[in-house]
């Protein structure tokens, strides 16, 4: 696995915001996140500041940034089985922000980008 293809998949696979809770001891990663962390351990001094060199840390504060602003959005009276639509932060496309009726997650949507947020 290259580099490259390593931190596409540190990307896609792990949320970032997971990831920095994973390495601040917040959170305990799956079974499937310690694999993809354990390749990442295994690299060398000089992989890893390639690595970094990457910007992830960047990339980990620009989240942070973009999910606060879609949580901000959120109305704090938002009810299981109710949807309000907004502008997307991130693109200013429609954004669907619903509250499951059957399990009460949160789902945020952006008509171009996808679900953005799901918890
Ligand atoms: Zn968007």
């Amino acid at each position: 696995m290259s580099l490259g293809e390593l931190y596409f998949i540190i990307n896609t696979e792990i949320h970032l915001t997971r990831l920095s809770d994973i390495r601040i001891g917040r959170i305990t990663p799956t079974e499937q996140e310690i694999q993809i962390l354990d390749k990442y351990l295994k690299l060398t001094e000089e992989e890893i500041e390639e690595l970094e060199d990457m910007e992830i840390d960047k990339i980990l504060i620009e989240n942070d940034k973009k999910i606060n602003k879609l949580i901000s959005l959120i109305p704090k009276d938002l009810k299981a089985g109710q949807e309000v639509i907004k502008e997307c932060p991130n693109c200013g496309a429609k954004l669907r922000i619903s509250r499951a009726s059957i399990n009460g997650h949160l789902w945020i949507i952006c008509e171009k980008e996808g679900v953005l947020i799901c918890q």
